[in-house]
């Protein structure tokens, strides 16, 4: 059987085209299953009896989760978003106020809000092309001239498809001594996570399609911080019963053959839609993700490609997100359009988006 198969008759059919999973993926069934099984034993026993007899499920998604970030199930803390786990690091890490933090100018916009917060010198790191891949020997250069506190990669955008490339950043930055922070939420699921980066964070409901409401946070035992104390304590079990299911899932899968398959997706909707009634695709065809961004045809405003959307979903079915510059504020200058699809999207839905974007252009 195809992982698009496997993939499309574990969760229960679509009412429209579902091209949203950088925002949220559909769950299977099991993972549902799950949610609503713990949400149940919740009312019948107690939700803490419910939660105590839950451990061994909530124990193998820890290790699962481990496993795909690259550390040992004991660094890994449960939270409820992203966002939270950013949070919730930048705490920990009592970072001085005025410390540098190098970015990529593509940088989720919420993180440098949270950076912001904390009151760090934020810099953006020099990029080696139009749609902002990191520039490595620049990288080593600066860290030469004079390291900063901490690097924050966000492996791959919300704003594009465009993966960088953490892997070689990090030796980079571990020959300096430099400590680097991973924002994972759209790479955990989609291309490797498994770094080895001091902390590294992500969230369920994207490419992993589990719960919404759950996020991860793992960190290194170099960063000297205790992952059980950064860990929610209230919490949305049930979520996190429901992510394990999602983990054992893609697991099974087969992660590495889950990452080629999204690329090979992201490669045929690219080719697909660049050049449909002038629409342009933003990332290079070839990128290693699923993430398509579409710039409108010129002369259109960020307005007309909110109506596009929104007539894409009422009028054609087709669910896209429409991603405005403040999802990477120092990079991106206008809405696109980001079509996200994953395993199940096939050359015929594709045809379908093109023809949808005729219509709606
Ligand atoms: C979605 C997203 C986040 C935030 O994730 P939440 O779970 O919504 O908090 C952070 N970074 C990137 C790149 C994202 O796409």
């Amino acid at each position: 059987m195809t992982l698009a198969h496997d993939w499309r008759t574990a969760r229960p059919a679509p009412e429209l085209l579902h091209l949203d999973s950088a925002a949220a993926g559909r769950s299977s069934t099991a993972v549902l299953d799950a949610v609503a099984a713990h949400l149940r034993r919740e009312a019948v026993t107690g939700a803490y009896v419910a939660a105590s007899a839950a451990e061994p499920s909530i124990a193998a998604a820890r290790a699962g989760l481990a496993q795909l970030l690259g550390r040992a199930p004991e660094d890994v803390a449960f939270v409820e978003s992203a966002t939270v786990a950013f949070a919730v690091l930048l705490r920990a890490l009592r970072l001085p106020v005025g410390a540098a933090v190098w970015v990529t100018p593509g940088e989720y916009g919420p993180n440098l809000a949270a950076l912001a917060a904390h009151e760090l010198a934020v810099r953006p790191l020099a990029v080696t092309d139009a749609v902002g891949h990191l520039d490595l020997a620049a990288l080593e250069r600066a860290l030469a001239a004079g390291p900063p506190a901490l690097v924050h990669l966000c492996q791959l955008g919300s704003h594009r498809g465009v993966v960088q490339p953490v892997a070689q950043a990090l030796a980079l930055c571990r020959a300096a001594g430099v400590p680097v922070v991973v924002d994972a939420a759209q790479a955990l699921g989609h291309v490797g996570t498994d770094t080895g980066a001091d902390a590294v964070y992500a969230t369920s409901r994207k490419w992993l399609a589990g719960p919404r409401g759950v996020g991860v946070l793992a960190v290194a035992p170099s960063l000297g911080l205790d992952a059980a104390a950064l860990e929610s304590s209230e919490a949305f079990v049930a979520g996190r019963i429901g992510l394990g299911v999602a983990v054992a899932e893609h697991l099974a899968l087969v992660p590495s053959r889950v990452h080629e398959a999204l690329a090979d997706i992201g490669a045929r909707a690219r080719g697909t839609l660049d050049g449909v009634a002038g629409w342009r695709v933003v990332e290079p065809h070839g990128e290693p993700s699923a993430t398509t961004t579409l710039a409108p045809p010129p002369g259109w405003s960020d307005a007309g490609v909110e109506r596009a959307r929104e007539r894409l979903l009422v009028e054609h079915r087709v669910l896209v997100t429409l991603a405005a510059p403040g999802r990477a504020p120092l990079e991106a200058t206008r809405t696109v359009l980001r079509v996200a699809p994953h395993l199940d999207t096939d050359d015929a839905d594709l045809d379908g988006v093109a023809r949808a974007l005729v219509a709606v252009s």
